[in-house]
């Protein structure tokens, strides 16, 4: 449940000309798959769902305000990376580097890094941050457990743990002031995905390839 993706993430939308950097969120929900891209927890792990998770700028608002409501310098990430980064430039990006290069997450929880680029991203997100190693180890677990026991419950938590989150945003609904200039990314929203049925119970550890 914690793999870095092991392919360069290929974007799937590219909503435009909203003046509010904010506005983005709803894509990169979906695009990024509800998780942060960096410590790689889960919107479903966290009480406030995706009120813990924020915009993340991969080249800061202050070094490169001309980028900051650029899509393409938008990425998802937890509240708790996102402030620890504060203006610093992310020496990765997913959209260019594939992470499971770079870094992975140990059964104990803790995040190890395999090149120069993913140390250096450890330390400056404080991926390593003694709560969230234990909460990942927690997960860890708790998958465990949950996989051992064949009870009802176990596995409507199980869903509810480790499935997509009952609030996926409906993107077709969404009309960016400049447009969208991928619309053929809605099909493959988890909106629809769910809507025809297609959507796993327990979400991926792997993007699909658009
Ligand atoms: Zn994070």
């Amino acid at each position: 449940m914690f793999d870095y993706p092991q392919h360069v993430h290929r974007r799937r939308h590219g909503p435009s000309g909203y003046n509010d950097f904010r506005s983005f969120k709803p894509w990169l929900r979906d695009e990024f798959a509800f998780r942060c891209i960096y410590c790689l927890w889960r919107e479903t792990w966290s009480a406030a769902g995706d009120a813990a998770f924020s915009v993340e700028h991969l080249q800061s608002r202050s070094r490169r305000p001309d980028l900051a409501r650029d899509y393409t310098n938008l990425v998802y990430a937890c509240c708790g990376c996102n402030s620890g980064k504060q203006d610093q430039e992310s020496p990765l990006d997913p959209c260019r580097d594939a992470l499971a290069a770079h870094l992975a997450v140990g059964a104990d929880g803790v995040i190890s890094a395999n090149t120069i680029e993913g140390q250096s991203l450890i330390e400056i997100c404080l991926l390593n941050r003694p709560a969230l190693v234990t909460a990942r180890r927690t997960m860890v677990q708790l998958w465990t457990l949950l996989n051992a026991v064949n009870l009802a419950n176990a596995r409507e938590l199980k869903q509810r743990l480790f499935g997509y989150p009952s609030d996926l945003p409906n993107l077709a609904k969404r009309h960016p002031p400049d447009g969208d200039s991928m619309p053929s990314g809605l099909e493959s929203s988890f909106f629809e995905r769910r809507r025809r049925g297609e959507l796993p119970a327990l979400f991926e550890t792997q993007e699909p390839t658009p």
